[in-house]
């Protein structure tokens, strides 16, 4: 990745973008377009088709077609196989086109962002392609002296409805395992960063998946993500997003036809530093990093620093130090280490959190400000506050925003009471020289990730599954496999 590479593609005009419905590229039956401005200087990108509720039930009806006709869905899953490893290859091929395209949409620094967009996409792909034609049913030992058969069969049509953050990364969680699976998928975007996910569209396109197999539909969440959460025809809705959108999917699903609906929602989690860590500096940039990568717009984010009383102050002392030495700016420079926030309306976000818990109480130590670049765009310094109350907001919401909260603690169980103490529980860090303590801390938080000695990280190989109010269900690992298929079981009589 050298940066005249990324500075040669960085200006590539972007023409109007199209739905992809039934293999076509389609306007917006409203024939309007949505502005797309970049986050990296606040100029206009170019416009996506501003969908509604008629695009959106083209698509699910393109989408059961297809099911129906059974020319994905009753492929041999080696022949599926082919396809999405092919389309793994095609992503991989420009896989630096393409996140440049995505940084320019959302503003994740282009280091993060190649390796947790791009080829981690193409990955998630190879990943289900690999294990489709290595997991079926079983054989069941009844007690009743028939053959008892489990088959898993693909669901129908499967709606994914997926943030800006990492647009990508999130997108292929869902569509690669459901594709995989058998099923046809109608994806929407986040409205402010769909443009990757419309070109992994065309690629998948080219791979050799049949039209309507994958769908993508591009608008806002009231208008398209409700008709497809609305639809009669959807069998599972898989959503990454906040937990307001989640409830909102959950009443339209009772509303509906009582879909299956999982949810990847957000997180405050709690990064809980002990006095007996061995190497406290490393410990203290892997805290800054934990937090301030992609401006703190990462769901697991270590957003709560929980820190023992004994080694408080030099602990934030050097978390400080690493959060200041790191550089912010435009997201398309291989040197920076915190890119753009995501929108004008997210700094706005991130600024009151400041305010509002300085309001609380807590001592602003670093940060807290916008940064502003001759060149325009939305960017923040790295934020610390310390002596942040367990009632407080910032200790309770998420921001999502380059913003830590410090709270300290005496004793082993009140950071285990502090770490549980948000209706929150997708991630969480423990640094500790301890092994049994390492082992204890695991076991009494509530969360789907605890991170040990180390903090975020990413593998196909382990579930994503949000604990409490972060969510139901699981992305990534061949659990995620299980949300896209039905269970069926056939009894036969010997
Ligand atoms: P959001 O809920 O505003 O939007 C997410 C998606 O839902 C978008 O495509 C949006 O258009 C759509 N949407 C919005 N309102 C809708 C409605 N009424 N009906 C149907 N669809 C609707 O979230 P966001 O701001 O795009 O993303 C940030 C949130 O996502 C944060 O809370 C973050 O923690 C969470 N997140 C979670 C994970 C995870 O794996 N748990 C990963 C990344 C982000």
């Amino acid at each position: 990745m050298d940066q005249a590479t990324i500075d040669a593609l960085r200006t590539h005009i972007i023409p109007d973008q199209t739905h992809l419905i039934d293999g076509q590229n389609i306007p917006a039956q409203s024939g309007k377009l949505l502005d797309v401005f970049s986050p990296i200087d606040g100029t206009r990108l170019t416009g996506i088709a501003a969908g509604t509720q008629a695009d959106a039930d083209h698509a699910v009806a393109a989408a059961r077609r297809t099911f129906e006709a059974g020319t994905w869905a009753k492929q041999p899953p080696s022949a599926r196989k082919k396809v999405l490893m092919r389309l793994a290859d095609l992503i991989e091929a420009e896989a630096l086109a393409l996140t440049i395209l995505g940084v320019r949409d959302n503003g994740t620094e282009i280091a993060m962002a190649l390796k947790a967009e791009a080829m981690s996409c193409a990955g998630t792909f190879r990943y289900y392609a690999e294990a489709i034609d290595k997991t079926y049913g079983e054989i069941a030992p009844t007690a009743s002296g028939t053959l008892g058969l489990i088959h898993r069969e693909p669901v129908g049509v499967v709606a994914a409805i997926v943030p800006w953050n990492f647009p990508l990364m999130i997108g292929a969680w869902k569509i690669a395992p459901a594709l995989a699976a058998g099923n046809s998928v109608v994806l929407k975007p986040g409205e402010s960063a769909s443009l990757s996910l419309l070109r992994l569209g065309a690629l998948a396109h080219e791979a050799g998946l049949p039209d309507g197999a994958l769908n993508v539909v591009t608008g806002t969440g009231p208008e398209v993500g409700a008709a497809l959460a609305l639809s009669m025809d959807v069998a599972v809705l898989a959503f990454t997003g906040s937990g307001g959108t989640g409830r909102r999917l959950l009443e339209y699903s009772a509303q509906s036809n009582m879909k299956r609906v999982y949810l990847e929602l957000g997180g405050k989690s709690p990064n809980v530093v002990f006095a007996d860590t061995p190497d406290l500096d490393r410990a203290a940039q892997v805290t800054a990093n934990g937090i301030f990568r992609n401006a703190g717009q990462v769901c697991v984010a270590g957003s709560r620093l929980i820190v023992e009383s004994s080694i408080h102050d030099d602990f934030v002392a050097a978390v400080q130090h690493h959060a200041e030495a790191m550089r912010v700016g435009d997201p398309l420079s291989v040197d920076t280490d915190i890119g753009a926030v995501h929108s004008d309306a997210q700094l706005q976000i991130d600024l009151t959190a400041v305010t509002r818990a300085q309001s609380e109480g807590a001592s602003l130590i670093t940060g807290g400000t916008q940064i502003l670049q001759g060149s325009g765009g939305t960017y923040m310094a790295p934020t610390i506050l310390s002596r942040v109350a367990p009632q407080s907001d910032l200790f309770q919401r998420e921001v999502f925003g380059p913003v830590l909260s410090v709270t300290a603690f005496d004793t082993e169980d009140e950071a285990i009471a502090l770490a549980n103490g948000t209706d929150l529980g997708l991630a969480a860090g423990v640094f500790t020289g301890g092994l049994s303590r390492a082992h204890r801390m695991i076991a009494a938080i509530r969360s789907g990730v605890v991170h040990v000695n180390t903090y975020g990280g990413a593998d196909m190989t382990v579930p994503l599954s949000g604990h409490k109010q972060s969510g139901n269900g699981s992305d990534k690992s061949l659990h995620a496999l299980e949300k896209y298929q039905d269970l069926k079981t056939a009894w036969i009589a010997l």
